[in-house]
């Protein structure tokens, strides 16, 4: 049958052509186009429709959401394209195949990452021999029995965890839920550089774990500053979950505080530590308050870690958000000794690198202190950056010394 067609203003298909997948409603919905969303609302969903421009110019084939704001996804350029079982395989086997070459030890990290391997709404991670899978629109809901017979065939999983309980899925009208959909067993053993993990799939933040910020884990050891007569270096991880940072440090000699608002993710943290025989000090606090706390003690550190939650969920939230980034860098940086080194991070989207950096020079500004920037990093290679889609760039690490 043939794909049904959708036509989209002029806004919506330049905002194709600079290569971007996304078509928001409002761009369907041209004034010379009543109807054509209504025209939609008879398409099953994982059923894919045609794009094309004005003048009848092919723009691709996209999955259609019916209550989304963004309300197309662009799968393929290529008007012919068919979306079957096929193109999910080939689509699938590239986003594994360069994985499979780069991503070097660890055995957690992210499969396929939606609009950034070119499967939109669809996330994958492996942990060791398991699986977690995500399904964020209602036409990749509509695939999850096929994806799981290609994951199946693909990747021989011990194990399929559907974590389909993230938040943006009611932006879809789609419910929320998390079950394990393959194999009897939704804890996994990972090993990510040089670290054993026990992980709940069903439980955990996110899929279990941030992978986003696994090389950033590893990264980081690297700078502990040099002590005098061996001194072990003290370091605070603020907002630690599972302690991604502090265990790392932790191996690396030195002497770990991880603060997080999670006693879940906190016991989680402290039986991992036991596993692979490292002593980090957890404490159970509000981030903001002890911060606070700490440097009206007058408490120092060596190298202090800043992973808030992703303050700003919206633009509108952004100047409230900049406060926060704010309030925790002054803090952290009156509390580093001299030499130290901050390692401040932002997981807002809204909020780009070069916020954050004038937000830190802000708080190096009011904290008097000289801030030189030792390396600018973002999100781990398996979250990879398309360079048309500034949503896929997300995640800011910024390692500095501070004098
Ligand atoms: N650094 C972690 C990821 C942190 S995610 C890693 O690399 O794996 C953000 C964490 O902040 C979550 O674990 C959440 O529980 C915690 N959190 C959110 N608000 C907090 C607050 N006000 N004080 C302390 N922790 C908070």
């Amino acid at each position: 049958m043939p794909l049904k067609t959708v036509t989209i203003n002029e806004h919506g298909a330049a905002r194709l052509r600079a290569g971007h997948p996304w078509v928001y409603r409002s761009d369907v919905l041209g004034k010379e186009d009543h109807g054509a969303l209504a025209a939609l609302q008879g398409v099953r969903p994982g059923t894919a429709v045609r794009l094309e421009d004005r003048r009848g110019r092919a723009l691709g084939v996209a999955d259609f959401s019916p209550h989304s704001q963004i309300c197309l996804r662009l799968l393929s350029r290529d008007p012919a394209a068919r979306i079957d079982d096929t193109f999910l395989r080939e689509q699938m086997q590239r986003a594994l195949q360069w994985r499979r070459h780069w991503i070097r030890n660890t055995d957690a990290y992210r499969l396929i990452w939606g609009e950034a391997d070119g499967l939109p709404g669809l996330v994958v991670d492996r942990y060791g021999d398991k699986l977690v899978l995500q399904t964020l629109t209602p036409a990749m809901e509509a695939r999850l029995p096929v994806l799981q017979e290609l994951l199946r065939e693909m990747v021989q999983p011990s194990a399929i965890v559907e974590r389909n309980d993230a938040r943006v899925r009611t932006l879809e009208l789609l419910e929320l839920r998390s079950r394990l959909v393959h194999g009897t067993e939704a804890i996994a053993e990972v090993q990510i550089d040089g670290i054993a993990y026990r992980l709940d799939l069903l439980a955990g933040q996110k899929t279990g774990a941030f992978l986003d910020q696994r090389e950033n884990w590893a990264a980081v050891p690297r700078f502990l500053p040099v002590m005098p007569g061996g001194e072990r270096p003290r370091v605070l991880d603020v907002f630690t979950y599972q302690g991604g940072f502090a265990l790392q440090l932790a191996r690396a000699g030195a002497y770990v505080e991880a603060v997080d608002l999670s006693r879940a993710a906190l016991e989680l943290a402290d039986s991992n530590a036991q596993r692979n025989g490292l002593e980090v000090n957890w404490i159970e606090a509000n981030a903001f308050d002890l911060l606070r706390e700490y440097d009206q003690q007058g408490r120092s550190f060596d190298l202090i870690v800043l992973d808030p939650p992703a303050f700003a969920k919206s633009r509108g939230a952004l100047e409230s958000a900049e406060r926060g980034y704010k309030e925790i860098n002054l803090r952290a940086l009156k509390m580093l000794r001299p030499g130290g080194v901050l390692v401040t991070c932002s997981c807002s989207h809204h909020l780009s690198e070069a916020r954050l950096l004038a937000i830190l020079a802000e708080a190096a500004l009011d904290a008097h202190r000289t801030v030189t920037i030792l390396e600018r990093r973002g999100q781990s290679l398996d979250h990879p950056v398309l360079l048309t889609v500034p949503e896929t760039h997300y995640l800011k690490c910024i390692l500095a010394r501070i004098e």
